[in-house]
């Protein structure tokens, strides 16, 4: 069998620990034998990021936004127990985090539905995506404590001088204060992002806020999603035979429990850091997220949702058996993989990445899947499969595929 050729380099994102032996195994088992792989290397293991003061990173971010596809590894973000574990010389900033900045993009996660792996809500039948908006509110706020009484006061003073003022509230007694700011062009490309995402997923976008209490700042969000949708994708929504709707934060977390799924959810950065991982759990495991960073310059990074599964990682040192899902890791290249097809006109790519996919939840649907799977199937009788078992059961289904 010949193997299948690239035109464009993929940007490949080493990571770290368990998630980095995963990497190899996906590569030499389920890649390397089909594709002759072009990828232009950056490892973000924390080992490199040091040596390297982080710079890696950085360069990485370019050459994605230059090749304009990325798979990612998962990576560790610094803590004062890894700065001492890896002897760093620097708390380094998240991965994600720096990339993220440097697309300017927004992640969509959305889980992997296999049979045997049931979704904790009995009426979802379709994966529900969801897009986090990761700028600004209580992440970049300012806070303080108060202990004596006193005027709280929102002051905005404008360049000229001039002072708008807001009483946020008289204190009798001690109390909290926050003050969180946003973007409308953050907003904007949040909104653009995910109208595109839904375009290409064909999928209803729905986005929720709070804008019945909160009257100009979640309002400005509902309005420039309004806006845009207008402007720009209405006609464009209609002739996929999508729609986009707005409803209140409570409204949709109601609905989202009744609906069978199949659409996108867009959420404000706390509403999405809370529901993501709802939506993960409910969905059945965190191990059976995919998440990818879409970004307004024309740029997709494909990553899993979990991190570097630390724990496994330490008993495969210890030389002991793990039994690691590395299904998200390897959509993450099955969607990379597809998405460069696409870009570049290469059928036998698109192809092959929805093989890879088959392959993956027919090995599981055959009754084969690791321990975290094994431990939540309705399925009775399965055989749990350790790291690269798994991955061999799933070459075997890939082979047989062709
Ligand atoms: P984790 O996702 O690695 O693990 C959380 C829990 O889920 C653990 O109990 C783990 O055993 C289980 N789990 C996750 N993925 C699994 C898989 N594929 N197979 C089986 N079980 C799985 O998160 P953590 O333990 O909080 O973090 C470990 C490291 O990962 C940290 O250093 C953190 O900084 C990093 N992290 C990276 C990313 C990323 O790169 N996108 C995301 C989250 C965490």
């Amino acid at each position: 069998m010949a193997k299948i050729e690239m035109k464009t380099p993929l940007v490949e994102m080493d990571g770290d620990e368990m998630t980095r032996v995963i990497w190899k195994m996906i590569k030499d088992e389920l890649i390397h034998p089909f594709i002759n792989l072009k990828s232009e290397y950056y490892d973000l293991g924390l080992k490199y990021r040091n040596e390297t003061n982080d710079k890696v990173t950085a360069e990485s971010a370019q050459a994605t936004l230059k090749y304009g596809v990325a798979v990612k590894c998962a990576t560790i973000t610094p803590n004062a127990a890894r700065v001492k574990e890896y002897e760093l010389k620097e708390m380094w900033k998240s991965p994600n985090g720096t990339i993220r900045a440097m697309l300017d993009g927004t992640v969509f996660r959305t889980p992997i539905l296999v049979k045997g792996i049931e979704p904790y809500v009995r009426t979802w039948k379709e994966p529900i995506t969801i897009a986090r908006h990761a700028y600004g509110d209580v992440y970049k706020n300012a806070e303080i404590k108060v202990n004596v009484p006193g005027k709280a006061e929102l002051v905005f003073t404008a360049e000229n001088g001039t002072e708008t003022r807001e009483l946020i509230h008289e204190f009798k007694g001690a109390g909290v204060i926050q003050g969180i700011h946003n973007l409308n062009s953050s907003i904007e490309s949040f909104a653009r992002a995910c109208f595109e995402y839904a375009l290409e997923l064909k999928v209803d976008l729905w986005f929720s806020s709070k804008d019945t209490i909160s009257k100009k700042y979640d309002h400005t969000f509902k309005d420039i999603f309004e806006e845009i949708y207008e402007k720009d994708y209405k006609e464009k929504f209609k002739n996929k035979g999508i729609t986009y709707f707005y409803t209140l934060i409570d409204d949709a977390v109601a609905r989202v429990v009744r609906s069978e799924g199949g659409f996108l959810w867009a959420c404000k950065n706390y509403d999405g850091d809370v529901m993501s991982d709802m939506l993960a759990t409910a969905f059945g495991s965190l191990s059976m997220m995919t998440s990818v960073l879409v970004s307004p310059k024309g740029v997709w990074e494909y990553e899993a949702a979990h991190g570097t599964v630390q724990r496994h990682y330490y008993k495969y040192l210890k030389g002991e058996t793990t039994s690691t899902n590395s299904i998200a890791t390897i959509f993450a290249w099955s969607g990379a993989l597809r998405k460069r097809g696409e870009l570049d006109g290469i059928n036998e790519l698109v192809n092959f990445a929805d093989m890879l996919e088959k392959a993956v939840i027919d090995t599981v649907e055959s009754g084969t899947m690791t321990k975290d799977l094994a431990d939540i199937t309705t399925f009775k009788n399965v055989e749990v499969a350790d790291t690269e078992e798994f991955i061999k059961a799933i070459r075997t289904k890939l082979e047989n595929l062709f």
